[in-house]
């Protein structure tokens, strides 16, 4: 906070308001996967309350005309993510040793940290985008035209539990003459502050349902929102397009986890995947430093900006370091994981038909224009 009070917390509700209260608009909204896990501690429920039902509810009060879930988006994400690993893999093993690792993307604050401080490893990270801009990306261009929306009358809010994600939408990459895929950005902190204005109390609400057909999700989606939890979906995918088999138990534990920086071995059939995660920007540069010195030998790489993942991010209710809060809120994201009925991203019914459909196959030329992405070496800090 600062002492003076010369700098605030950047607050866009009012963006909100006024596009909602725009006839000419049309207002659709998503929500990260680690919102739904933390908003309740807003409105009085205990840490590990999982309030993804009341929170729809209250979207769909507050006027939005649809509600849909980024979790739709974080399997999207995988589809794209692991066939890139398997396609850098299959060259990997073919003898270029420079195809991999590969590193996950979907976090802007990463994102940014390596674009100014490895900006010759830039060749590292997935090219997919993030699963927010890849909903505003398909929201826009896919979902717009089929419901005989322009493109300019939608404006797409993300409700995410960052600060980052912010200046990810703001990137000129994410937009198209000018028009970003995602308009407005705001936390899980403005979504309750937007909610207690109007008078919505998640507690007085019925359950419901987000929106078809951008709001369907697996298990594997909603385990972005806590550290491990991208590439274990990644694997889960990976590993049946590698090897060619079902893989029964989805729960790699090994992957799963608190410690800061931490390796693991995942047998993909013959080979012996090596893994690497890390949370928070400390570990992160420490785990990175590692793999430029050639000191660790790694296959794939997820980093985190926040301790704990998501559900530990910027823009939620304020845990102060507590851990103990953000281990409550992981759980809630692993419990809707065992609980889903589809729970990798490759079989989710949404999904495939949108290849089907519209984008082929993934890593698909259209696939590629539209869900992948570059980054830019930027000056060091
Ligand atoms: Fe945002 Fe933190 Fe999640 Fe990165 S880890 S996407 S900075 S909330």
């Amino acid at each position: 906070v600062c002492p003076v009070g010369a700098l605030s917390e950047a607050d866009h509700t009012w963006k909100v308001v006024r596009a909602l209260a725009n006839p000419k608009k049309k207002v659709i909204v998503q929500v990260a996967p680690a919102v739904r896990a933390a908003l309740g501690e807003e409105f009085g429920y205990p840490v590990g309350t999982n309030v993804e039902g009341e929170m729809v509810t209250a979207l769909k009060k507050l006027g939005f005309d649809g509600v849909f879930d980024t979790n739709w988006a974080a399997d999207l994400t995988i589809m794209e993510e692991a066939s890139e690993l398997k396609a850098r893999l299959e060259k990997y093993l073919a003898g270029d040793e420079k195809a991999l690792p590969i590193l996950t993307s979907c976090c802007p604050a990463w994102v940014k940290f390596i674009e100014h401080n490895f900006p010759d490893m830039l060749d590292v990270p997935s090219t997919a985008k993030s699963p927010q801009q890849m909903f505003g990306a398909v929201a826009k261009n896919i979902w717009a035209k089929e419901e005989g929306i322009n493109r300019e009358d939608l404006v797409v809010v993300s409700v995410m539990p960052c600060l980052a994600k912010k200046y990810e939408a703001g990137r000129e990459e994410f937009s198209k003459d000018g028009n970003p895929d995602v308009d407005i950005s705001i936390s899980t902190r403005e979504l309750a502050k937007l909610l207690k204005q109007a008078n919505i109390d998640l507690k007085k609400l019925e359950k419901s349902k987000f929106d078809a057909p951008l709001g369907d999700y697996t298990g594997a989606g909603v385990i972005f929102g806590r550290t491990g939890g991208v590439i274990e979906a990644a694997t889960r995918t990976a590993y049946e397009w590698i090897t060619g088999e079902t893989l029964e138990n989805v729960n790699f534990e090994v992957l799963r986890g608190y410690e800061g920086c931490r390796v693991a071995t995942v047998k993909v059939g013959d080979l012996d995947l090596r893994i690497g995660i890390a949370h928070g920007l400390g570990e992160a540069r420490k785990l990175l430093e590692k793999v430029k010195s050639g000191e660790e030998k790694l296959h794939a790489i997820e980093i985190m900006a926040c301790k704990g993942g998501c559900v530990g991010g910027g823009g939620q209710p304020y845990h102060n370091g507590n851990f103990e809060i953000i281990k409550k809120r992981t759980e809630v994201l692993n419990n809707i994981d065992e609980n889903c009925e589809i729970r990798k991203s490759h079989e989710n019914p949404y999904i495939k038909s949108i290849y089907e459909n519209h984008l082929e196959k993934p890593m698909s030329h259209k696939a590629h224009e539209m869900l992948h992405t570059k980054y830019f070496p930027k000056h060091k800090i």
